[in-house]
């Protein structure tokens, strides 16, 4: 690990003006990712801004929204009496991430800011384009169990590592950020950035930029909505497969939807295709299975993770089985 500077200030807008003075410098909220990225020699910031005195730990409904800040934790978030009354889906979301103790200390801005966990980027022997871009991708015909499935390009495969974030971008989350001037406000959806030809870059923020808030709209989903986590035991492990689904049914049929799948893309994967197919539909399990099919549409495996083409389309099925019998 370097040497670094370690700053804490106790406002957004000292800690952007920190921010704009130094490239090199990182916000430090939970450290649950940085803090290994730094010490296993992927990422080395000069300069660390403590933003955890920062007053974004907010969780509150504001109007026709709830509103948290950037700095709840993940437990905050998912204990909160509101988000489980309203919004379970991301509070099961979150419960399905990490272990209790991460989850005690990690953000959700920090949740959303962090990196993949494919093994080739963490290993600075090997070859990584989103490490270092134009070395290759290790992956690509290498290990690639977790990988992706879709929207993958010919320099990297990895997948985004959050439940949270699946959860976020099926229920139609905004997010606000803010550099030293003004704030701005972007659908979730288009927070994170598929690989494409710039794979280092994991999402939209720009650096002099901090996330402030997310606003979620209230929704009739909750009494209809499940999140299902395939992985490789019962806690404390990254998604093979994941869905977030919330249904709302009215006289028999779907009136509204929301599906969104992790572990499978380099952002959360919304099923948009799958949910127009849905609506208006009866939520039988024939419907379920031809939505799944919808939705596999463009999917491609790269060898070790060729099961997630039956995987995926089963657990789709699967989760809107589990929303529909929660009425
Ligand atoms: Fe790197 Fe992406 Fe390839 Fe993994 S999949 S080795 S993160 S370029």
């Amino acid at each position: 690990m370097i040497n670094f500077q370690y700053l804490r200030t106790t406002t957004a807008k000292s800690a952007l003006a920190l921010l704009v003075k130094d490239k090199n410098a990182k916000f430090l909220a939970g450290g649950t990712n940085l803090i290994d990225l730094m010490k296993r020699g992927v990422s080395a910031p000069e300069k660390l801004i403590d933003i955890n005195h920062v007053p974004l730990k907010q969780i509150e409904q504001v109007g026709n929204k709830i509103h948290i800040g950037a700095l709840a934790t993940n437990t905050a978030v998912a204990d909160n009496k509101l988000i489980k009354e309203q919004l379970p889906l991301l509070s099961w979301a979150l419960q399905a991430g990490a272990s209790a103790q991460l989850r005690n200390v990690a953000t959700v801005g920090g949740n959303m800011m962090q990196r993949t966990r494919c093994g080739y980027f963490y290993d600075t022997e090997m070859p990584c384009n989103k490490r270092v871009p134009g070395t290759g991708c290790g992956a690509m015909e290498g290990f690639n169990r977790m990988h992706a499935i879709f929207g993958t390009s010919d320099k990297c495969i990895a997948v985004h590592p959050s439940d949270m974030c699946v959860a976020l971008v099926a229920l139609d989350a905004e997010v606000i950020i803010s550099n030293s001037k003004a704030e701005r406000k972007i659908s979730f959806k288009d927070f994170h950035r598929l690989p494409g030809d710039t794979p280092q870059l994991d999402n939209n923020l720009k650096a002099d930029e901090m996330i402030i808030r997310l606003e979620i709209p209230m929704n009739n989903l909750a009494k209809n909505s499940y999140y299902l986590k395939v992985r490789d035991r019962a806690s404390y492990a990254f998604a093979l497969v994941s869905v977030a689904a919330g249904l709302e049914i009215k006289d028999n049929k779907i009136y509204n939807i929301s599906l969104a799948m992790g572990g499978v893309a380099h952002k959360p994967w919304r099923l948009t295709a799958a949910e127009n197919f849905l609506k208006g539909k009866e939520a039988t399990t024939e419907n379920f299975e031809q939505a799944a099919k919808l939705a596999m549409v463009n999917a491609k495996g790269f060898g070790e993770n060729n099961f997630k083409l039956k995987l995926a389309p089963n657990s789709i099925i699967e989760a809107l089985n589990f929303a529909k019998s929660k009425a």
